[in-house]
């Protein structure tokens, strides 16, 4: 049996259309009920913010626990997080604003205020598949040796009540809330091709830091019954680094926003795969065998 793990945002959905949205709920709340500014002065500064994290990504990361766990330009949705995270660590009255919003924080308040702010208003914003979203689940719900499970960090009752909408919500499993970007520095996974060390320097300017350890053990978890997994997903840094480094078949989906340091890394890692459409998937699969053969050589 072969898992095919498909995250959900960004790669079953259209991120690029709602991150727009997204942003704009964000900032609303942000205004409204926790740094008490006009809206259109917060959005003023979002967009400078965002400007300024475009002209140098590599600079600005989404870091938890103190690590990396993801460059700010390898999705819609991870722009707007990064960049909401800045302007509010940046602005000395915002973060002591942030503070006493969320004076007992999971992680640290930036952290907790954008993951609850983004979990509530993806709960609700207006949503669009990619065209083929359905087709492809279908095809693979339809195959006799493949299982689609859809991979989210997001809490799984949002995904479920999306896909129910295509009608397929009891043949799909959802494995939510897998915290990619839980990074914990004694995190004890170990990647024989690293040596001792959990980071992976992926290209100039860039390393991918492994220390994920609720992913890790999600995985881990799903190919305990003998199967063979593969992740399908639209960025690098959270769902695919990972799989990749555990032996796992990881295959990038191209999108808008798709940086290309991403697409390169994956192209060369032998058990990489870059697929231009969603619709290509269920060929890619077919040469799953030859893919796992040539990585044991
Ligand atoms: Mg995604």
């Amino acid at each position: 049996m072969i898992k095919v793990i498909i995250d959900f945002d960004g790669t079953l959905t259209a991120e690029e259309e709602q991150a727009g949205l997204l942003a704009e709920a964000m900032l609303a709340s942000l205004a409204d009920d926790i740094l008490g500014v006009p809206r259109a002065k917060l959005t003023a500064e979002y967009q400078a913010t965002r400007a300024q994290l475009e002209q140098n990504p590599h600079q600005y990361r989404w870091e938890v626990n103190g690590l990396v766990a993801s460059y700010c330009d390898e999705g819609a949705f991870i722009l707007n997080t990064t960049t909401v995270q800045t302007l509010l660590k940046e602005n000395p009255t915002y973060l002591r604003a942030v503070q006493a919003a969320y004076p007992h924080p999971e992680y640290d308040a930036v952290i907790d205020c954008t993951n609850e702010l983004f979990h509530r208003h993806t709960a609700v914003l207006p949503l669009t598949f990619r065209p083929t979203a359905k087709q492809v689940l279908a095809e693979l719900i339809e195959h006799p040796q493949r299982r689609p499970i859809i991979l989210t960090n997001s809490l799984g009752d949002k995904v479920k009540r999306h896909i129910e909408k295509l009608g397929l919500a009891d043949k799909v499993n959802i494995l939510g809330d897998t915290r990619q970007y839980e990074m914990d520095p004694d995190c004890p996974c170990h990647f024989p091709t690293l040596g001792q060390s959990s980071i992976w320097p992926v290209a100039e300017d860039h390393e991918i830091d492994l220390r994920r350890p609720d992913y890790y053990q999600a995985l881990h978890d799903a190919a305990s019954d003998g199967s063979q997994l593969v992740v399908v997903a639209d960025t690098f840094s959270l769902p695919g680094a990972l799989p990749l480094m555990m032996g796992i078949p990881f295959l990038l989906t191209r999108t808008v926003y798709t940086p290309d340091w991403c697409l390169q890394v994956v192209q060369e890692h032998n058990l990489g795969i870059i697929l231009d459409d969603l619709a290509d998937l269920p060929a890619a699969l077919d040469t799953l065998p030859v893919l796992l053969n040539r990585n044991a050589e």
